[in-house]
């Protein structure tokens, strides 16, 4: 995609990750991450970063943003914005690619720093063949 669609198209998803990263939890690596997933339906859910001391149970902003779009009955995504303030615009971790997968193998992936610097990607090239595997695939119901 051109870097005019970043420009425009995902402004008020990312204000709403932007906002949403004011909530994050991290103190210990000091990296506060929101994020706002928007699904099928219009509707947009939150998230922000949980640290951990015990480093294995940190949970990822993108993570609580869809855990709790699902809790709400959503199960269609179609982009996801992530903000933080690191020099670049990140990308979701590995982790979270497999689970941003499990529901959108083709989620739009935005990421912004509050720098102004944004980025687009698709999960599709981030985690190719995501759901080729030994496992069938889920019952949608
Ligand atoms: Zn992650």
């Amino acid at each position: 995609m051109t870097d005019v669609l970043i420009d425009t198209q995902f402004n008020d998803l990312i204000a709403t990750a932007l906002a949403a990263r004011s909530k994050a939890y991290a103190p210990y690596s000091k990296l506060a991450v929101g994020a706002a997933v928007k699904c099928k339906s219009g509707a947009v859910f939150v998230g922000a970063n949980v640290e951990n001391r015990s480093f294995g149970l940190t949970i990822c902003a993108e993570r609580i943003a869809v855990g709790a779009a699902v809790a709400a009955g959503e199960r269609e995504f179609v982009a996801i914005a992530m903000t933080s303030d690191s020099n670049e615009p990140i990308v979701p971790c590995g982790a979270c690619r497999q689970f941003l997968a499990e529901f959108n193998p083709h989620l739009i992936i935005v990421s912004a720093t509050v720098h102004g610097d944004r980025k687009i990607d698709n999960l599709s090239r981030l985690l190719p063949d995501a759901t080729r595997g030994i496992l069938k695939d889920a019952d949608s119901s």
